[in-house]
């Protein structure tokens, strides 16, 4: 494939100022990496901890109250919740993925309870575990790193991974943007744990995620797998970034003369509240909150509500302006296709955990979001983490390893002219913002912005490398770019509307299309089919189609 091609640089030992080596690398310090580092390190391997920004503060988890898919451990309770999704997400989950990750999401919450986490108790004296404060749980995490005895680099972007002469992967290089260091950490093991593509949209914790993983992972030659489903956008007041939208349930939604929209809602109108957008503003108001319900939001989350207070807005009786930002893969359920329970790519030595792997085995073409997605964050790192330590034994014994580069776009040099990473994110940006183009989408403009998105992939192929201050923006442009081609060329493969993935050319469910969309390349962008693990008997194929 193309991209064994390009990953020719030899890594020499000047290539980094701050040389680490570890038995397991974690990329990225949101739940999911947090989880991996301490599974990691509770079998014995030396880990490092890599984050873009702050472990504990940065990504999507930290900032928000995130809802958890904790099911008691009874089988009505969990066939219940299984069932919840199956339907919506296009009867692409699999049971025994769901069974193990409400398993596992059990046992972890058990461990949180005994870290200290501070759940609240119910009116009968029970601990709710349901949902998670961001702040606190990922406050607990580093600090559970931390004694794990893995180090941690923050503001330490990843920008490129190490693949050694057998393919497998074996460590990674970045940038600390505190001191403008670069680092090379060889590795055992990598565990991708970045994160989904929010496309730089300015939603609450997701300006860090780019799909950088996606990226560095395809680099090394790991597919991709439900990329398709990967238009979720937050619905939100145009002038904050706070996406959260459960308390939307209570909104009514408003043309610019103060009409209700027919129609227009949180979750199944969000669709109205798109197509409103394209021709005209969409206001909300919290008006259909009592007392009691406003006085337990303003508990549930403050956060909301700092830029209402700012601007002397009351949300419950003034009509604000709102926006849907493209959240893309973080509350949509594609990313990287994991072969194993350990949730080992189809590289060895690499390993992939929460938004950054697909999660179609749980929720299929439905959003992750509300519960599944932080289960699955913290289930995914889990098996990883400890997946990965596993790996790292076994190249233990290897003489020290030749390695190479694997990065392409935007960090080699193609040889030819410099170019503006600002205008590449815009470029990528103008054509999977536009709710005409992403929340539906249409053959012919698909087709219209992948001629676009192809060309500028190959331009930057031949381009020159970015300077060392533009290197970490660079990636992440060319991330982005990577992302949005394999977003749209398995959009353009799905003839049919399945979960998130709708297509006003073809409106309908299609039976035969109950399959995944697994997808990779770089200079060329491939997509083929692979089967879901529990075909659903006749039957229910018939009630479908019906
Ligand atoms: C507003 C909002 C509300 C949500 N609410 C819920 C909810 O209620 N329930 C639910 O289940 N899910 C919810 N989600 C989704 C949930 O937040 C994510 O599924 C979860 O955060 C995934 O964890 P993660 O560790 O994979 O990624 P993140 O928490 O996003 O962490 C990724 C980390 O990777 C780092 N990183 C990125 N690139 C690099 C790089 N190149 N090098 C090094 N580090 C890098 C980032 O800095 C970040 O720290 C919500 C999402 C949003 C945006």
């Amino acid at each position: 494939m193309a991209h064994t091609a390009l990953s020719s640089t030899l890594l020499t030992g000047a290539a980094g100022q701050q040389q680490i080596e570890t038995d397991v690398l974690v990329i990225g310090g949101g739940p999911a990496g947090a989880w991996a580092a301490i599974a990691a390190a509770a079998r014995g391997a030396s880990v490092t901890l890599v984050d873009k920004g702050f472990c504990g503060t940065s990504g999507a988890t930290a900032p928000s109250g995130t809802g958890l898919w904790h099911v008691a451990r009874d089988k009505e309770a969990r066939e219940h919740a299984k069932a919840s999704r199956f339907t919506m997400g296009g009867e692409l989950a699999e049971h025994a993925w769901m069974d193990r990750v409400l398993e596992q999401t059990w046992i972890n919450t058990e461990t949180l309870t005994e870290w200290g986490y501070p759940f609240p108790v119910d009116t009968s004296g029970g601990l709710q575990r349901t949902s998670l404060q961001g702040p606190e749980y990922m406050r607990l995490m580093r600090k559970k790193v931390k004694e794990a005895g893995a180090r941690i680099l923050d503001h330490s972007p990843a920008l490129e991974l190490l693949t050694d002469e057998g393919g497998r992967v074996a460590g990674a290089t970045g940038v600390t943007r505190t001191t403008g260091e670069t680092w090379v950490v060889r590795a055992g093991s990598v565990v991708i744990a970045t994160g989904g593509c929010a496309f730089l949209s300015r939603a609450l914790g997701c300006n860090v995620l780019t799909g950088d993983g996606y990226l560095m992972a395809a680099e090394a030659g790991a597919e991709l797998s439900g990329m398709e489903f990967s238009n979720a956008y937050g619905l939100g007041p145009s002038f904050s970034s706070v996406t959260k939208s459960l308390f939307y349930n209570w909104a009514t939604f408003y043309d610019r003369d103060g009409v209700p929209i027919e129609g227009a809602g949180s979750s199944r109108g969000r669709g109205i509240i798109a197509k409103t957008l394209q021709t005209q503003p969409v206001f909300a108001c919290l008006d259909k909150a009592d007392a009691e319900i406003r006085a337990w939001m303003r508990n549930a989350q403050p956060n909301f509500f700092v830029s209402f207070d700012r601007q002397g807005i009351d949300p419950f009786s003034d009509h604000f302006p709102v926006a849907l930002r493209l959240e893309g893969t973080v509350r949509g359920t594609g990313g990287l296709h994991v072969v194993s329970d350990d949730c080992a790519t189809s590289v060895p030595g690499l390993y992939a955990a929460g938004d950054a792997a697909t999660r179609e085995l749980i929720c299929g073409a439905f959003t992750g979001g509300g519960s599944h997605n932080a289960a699955w964050a913290l289930s995914s790192g889990f098996w990883a983490g400890a997946g990965a330590a596993e790996h790292s034994r076994s190249v233990r014994g290897l003489a020290r390893r030749v390695l190479r580069r694997a990065g392409t776009a935007g960090i080699q040099d193609g040889g030819g002219t410099a170019w503006d990473p600002e205008a590449v994110v815009r470029a990528v940006q103008a054509e999977v913002f536009p709710y005409e183009r992403n929340w539906t989408r249409r053959a012919d403009l698909l087709d219209d912005s992948l001629q676009r998105l192809d060309a500028l992939w190959a331009n930057l192929r031949q381009a020159a490398a970015p300077s060392a201050e533009q290197a970490v923006r660079a990636r992440e442009a060319v991330a982005m770019l990577a992302t949005s081609r394999w977003m749209y060329r398995s959009a353009q493969q799905r003839t049919e509307t399945r979960g998130m993935a709708r297509r006003q050319d073809h409106a309908g469910l299609d039976i035969a299309q109950r399959h995944r969309l697994v997808s990779g390349g770089l200079d060329e962008v491939w997509v083929r089919r692979q089967n879901v693990h529990n075909a659903a008997p006749a039957n229910e194929l018939e009630r479908i189609a019906a």
